[in-house]
Parts: structure tokens; C-alpha cells; sequence
């Protein structure tokens, strides 16, 4: 690959990670590109890039993010170099990757070919096995008749996990505890798949107990250097969707993180894997783990790996999608061992949801907007001031708050105050269900898993 200097590159994509990708480019010297539906015409990341288009008009407000012909012809009219999708939307369609380069604009992420590797979660678990790593006991191939549904009931026990093999943001997934629950499992999981990604294939895991979600930082760029940033923890889950992520995990003993970050670098050369990804584990009660899947994209979660790092995966993946090795000075990852890690970080998720009607989003003018500030606090924020009109179209994120402190319960203790300090008025928002969480003695103890927020109905009030 020739190494190149981009000029102008847009971001696919709307809210936080847009702005996020304007920052990253604007201080590299690079001029910034929105695009944006008719809903979000007043939307902030419109106007946090130095220049704006509409694109879907007479779409739907989704799929005016989604159209690939229209999205890459804008980009040419405009010379933009390179296109970074974010996460969502188009980060995982391989057909616009190799759309993007097919159109000389480079996409700011993996070939499709490694998304099509990894995307399909049947398929990943086969790239995990080839590179030796453990996976959640589990069927090979997607299930087509019930029969082998039946014979894996029979060898492994239930509780038994249903998943869509394109599955993405918790859905498509059902646990069944008896064969009542997995045949009738299997039907409704298979046709929400089909709903939601296109593709009605499913298979089945074991349902593990109580485990913990650690996943795994990873960064290549494409000439055979591959490194991780440690883990993050992001147990915290609401219907299999993560609530808060912290940096680094309290449940891993030096010996288990060496080998889980060296097995998450394992699944990653299998691919030859290019720019950032996150590399999925489940961690049982007894302390083993296995691997889930691999997101070829940057994650929603990735401020807290930024923050005990201090490096910065956006600007990286920029650079990379350039051309640039890891041991060059602009990315300057001569080796693992220049990855430092220092104190903890907590990221926390404010939704414009009613944790007191089952999280229901809400909608209307934010007829107040104070966010916090101060020493070991970054924000993260979509469309948030007094006055933005939050609407029905698009996720609920508002704001992504991650804190920093040497120890961990230093983390928290700024987190909570960060917190306490926000005003949103107008609009409700789950900022008390995060206090809740967050000062919890469970949370505090860095003990949570999947389960918590299930097994703690007090933290709704
Ligand atoms: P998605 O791609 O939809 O996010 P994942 O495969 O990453 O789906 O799983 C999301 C979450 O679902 C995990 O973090 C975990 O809480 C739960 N989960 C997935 N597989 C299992 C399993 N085999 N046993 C227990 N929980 C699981």
C-alpha cells in the first residue's frame, strides 16, 4: 500500500462518532465532510464538520445513512479522500468497503474481505479455532433442521444461547431453558434475523452463568504489526446491549490478561487484520474464557481504552487507512511494549430513556442542557445543548461520559460526581439509573456481570 496523505474525509455517519471522527481529522490537518437526513438538519454534527450535505432525501431517516451509491458519489463530487463509517450504520457492510475503494476512496477501516472473515459470527468462530483460541461451546454450522438443534440439547444441557450468525446490538438472541423454549426460540430468533440483518441464519451456544464480557483492543495496519490495548470490561448490560464500560478489567490476574490479550492477537493475525477491531471473550465463574466474535470497526467503548493509554484509535485508524505503519513517528507503536496502561477509566452512557417505563425512549426540545466538566472527565456528545430536538428516529445516546482516576474507585468517585453535575431538562434521561449503578458496592468491587442489572431491580427507582 502507498502511503498517502489525505485532505478531506467524511464521516458516514451521524451523532457522537461523527463529531468524534471531525476532531481526529481536524488535528491532523485534515478538512471534514458531514452528511445528513432531512431529520437531522438541525442535528450538531452537521455543524461540527467544515462542510455539510444532505443526503436520502424521500428516505426513510435510517436509510438515508445506509445509501452506499449516493454516499460514495457525494464523496466524489467533493473529493473527499477517504470515508471513516463509524460504528452502525454502513461499518460492517463489506459491499461499501469494497465500494469505497472500488471508487479510489479509501475506507477507514478492514478490507471487506476481513469484515466478511469475521462479520459472520459462525465464521469467526471458525477463525478463532484455526488460531487455537477457546470459543463458547457451540454448533459448527448454523442450524437448518431441529433435529440438530435437539442433538446439541441432548450433548450439551440447557440453558442453551440462539444466535444470529449476522446478529449485532443484541438482537437475534434467545435463551431457551427447555426444548419447548429452544424450537419455538429458534423460529422467532431465525425471523428477527432476517428482519434486522437480511439473513435468517442462527445457531446455538451454551448459555454460559453469570459470565463477564472483557473484550480485547486490537490495532494492525496491514504490514504484519499487530498490537492490543489491554481490555475493557463491559459486563454492565441492559438485553444484552452495554450500559457502562471501564478500563482495566478488576477480575483478571496478570497471567489470565497476558493470555487473553496474546489469544485476542492470535484471532487477529489469522485475518491479517487491518486498523482497529475488538476482539469478544466471555469470562465464566471459574475464571476461563472464550472467545464470542470480532468487531471489525471502532466501538462506542473505545474512550476508556484512549484514556488509560493515551493514545488516540481514531487518529490511528486515520492513519493506518494512509498507509502508515505502527512504528511510524505520526502513530509511533514501535512495539507492544510502548502500549503503557495507566490508572482506570469508566465510560458511561446517557440515553434520553425512562428507566422508570422499561428504559422507553423520549423524545422533545431539551429545554435545558448542562453538561459537567473538570479535572478527569470527557464527554462524548451527539446532538446535546439547550434547545436541540431530540427525536424518535435514531438510538437514544446523548452523551458518552468517561472519567479517569489513578485507582478505580477513584474513576467512580469522579464519575459520580461528573453525574450529579449534568442538568437535562425537557427530555428524561437515565442519568439517576447510572448513579445508581456506578455508587453500587457490586460495581465498586468491579464484581458485576451480565447478569447485574437483571438481578438489581433497585437500580430502576
Ligand atoms: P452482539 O453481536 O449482538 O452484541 P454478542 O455475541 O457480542 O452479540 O453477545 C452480546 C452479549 O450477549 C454478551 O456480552 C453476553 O452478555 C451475552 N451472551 C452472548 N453469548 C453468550 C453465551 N454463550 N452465554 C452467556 N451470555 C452470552
Amino acid at each position: 500500500m502507498e502511503a498517502r496523505k489525505f485532505r478531506k474525509v467524511m464521516a458516514a455517519n451521524r451523532g457522537e462518532i461523527a463529531i468524534r471522527i471531525f476532531r481526529a481529522c481536524t488535528e491532523l490537518g485534515i478538512s471534514t465532510v458531514a452528511i445528513y437526513s432531512e431529520e437531522d438538519k438541525l442535528s450538531l454534527h452537521r455543524y461540527k464538520a467544515d462542510e455539510a450535505y444532505q443526503v436520502g432525501k424521500g428516505k426513510a431517516p435510517i436509510d438515508a445513512y445506509l445509501g452506499i451509491d449516493e454516499i460514495i458519489a457525494l464523496a466524489k463530487k467533493r473529493d473527499v479522500d477517504a470515508i471513516h463509517p463509524g460504528y452502525g450504520f454502513l461499518a460492517e457492510n463489506a459491499e461499501f468497503a469494497e465500494k469505497c475503494e472500488q471508487n479510489g476512496i479509501a475506507f477507514i477501516g478492514p478490507t471487506a474481505e476481513m469484515q466478511r472473515a469475521l462479520g459472520d459470527k459462525v465464521a469467526a468462530r471458525k477463525v478463532a479455532k484455526a488460531a487455537g483460541v477457546a470459543t463458547v461451546p457451540g454448533t459448527e454450522e448454523p442450524i437448518v433442521h431441529e433435529e440438530d438443534a435437539l442433538i446439541f440439547a441432548k450433548n450439551h444441557g440447557y440453558p442453551i444461547i440462539i444466535k444470529a450468525a449476522a446478529g449485532g446490538g443484541g438482537r437475534g438472541m434467545r435463551v431457551a431453558t427447555n426444548q419447548k423454549e429452544l424450537l419455538e426460540g429458534l423460529q422467532s430468533a431465525s425471523s428477527e434475523a432476517k428482519a434486522a440483518f437480511g439473513d435468517p441464519s442462527v445457531f446455538l451456544e451454551r448459555y454460559l452463568k453469570n459470565p463477564k464480557h472483557i473484550e480485547v483492543q486490537v490495532l494492525g495496519d496491514g504490514y504484519g504489526s499487530l498490537v492490543h490495548f489491554y481490555e475493557r470490561d463491559c459486563s454492565i448490560q441492559r438485553r444484552h446491549q452495554k450500559v457502562v464500560e471501564f478500563a482495566p478489567s478488576l477480575a483478571l490476574p496478570g497471567d489470565t490478561r497476558l493470555a487473553l490479550c496474546t489469544d485476542a492477537l492470535k484471532i487477529a493475525k489469522q485475518v491479517g487484520y487491518r486498523n482497529a477491531g475488538t476482539v469478544e471473550f466471555l469470562l465464566d465463574e471459574e475464571g476461563r474464557y472464550y472467545f464470542i466474535e470480532m468487531n471489525p470497526r471502532i466501538q462506542v467503548e473505545h474512550t476508556v481504552t484512549e484514556m488509560i493509554t493515551g493514545r488516540n484509535l481514531v487518529q490511528a485508524q486515520i492513519l493506518i487507512a494512509e498507509g502508515k505503519r505502527l512504528s511510524d513517528p505520526e502513530i509511533n507503536i514501535p512495539n507492544q511494549g510502548s502500549i503503557e496502561m495507566r490508572g482506570f477509566a469508566i465510560q458511561c452512557r446517557i440515553t434520553t430513556e425512562d428507566p422508570t417505563n422499561n428504559f422507553a425512549p423520549d423524545f422533545g426540545t431539551l429545554t435545558t442542557y448542562r453538561s459537567s466538566a473538570g479535572c478527569g472527565v470527557r464527554l462524548d456528545a451527539g446532538n446535546a445543548f439547550t434547545g436541540a430536538q431530540i427525536t424518535p428516529h435514531y438510538d437514544s445516546l446523548l452523551v458518552k461520559v468517561s472519567s479517569w482516576g489513578l485507582t478505580f474507585t477513584e474513576a467512580a468517585h469522579i464519575m459520580d460526581r461528573s453525574l450529579q453535575e449534568f442538568r437535562v431538562r425537557g427530555v428524561k434521561t437515565n442519568i439517576g439509573f447510572l448513579e445508581n449503578v456506578i455508587t453500587h458496592p457490586v460495581f465498586l468491587a468491579g464484581e458485576c456481570n451480565t447478569s447485574f442489572i437483571d438481578q438489581h431491580p433497585e437500580l430502576l427507582v
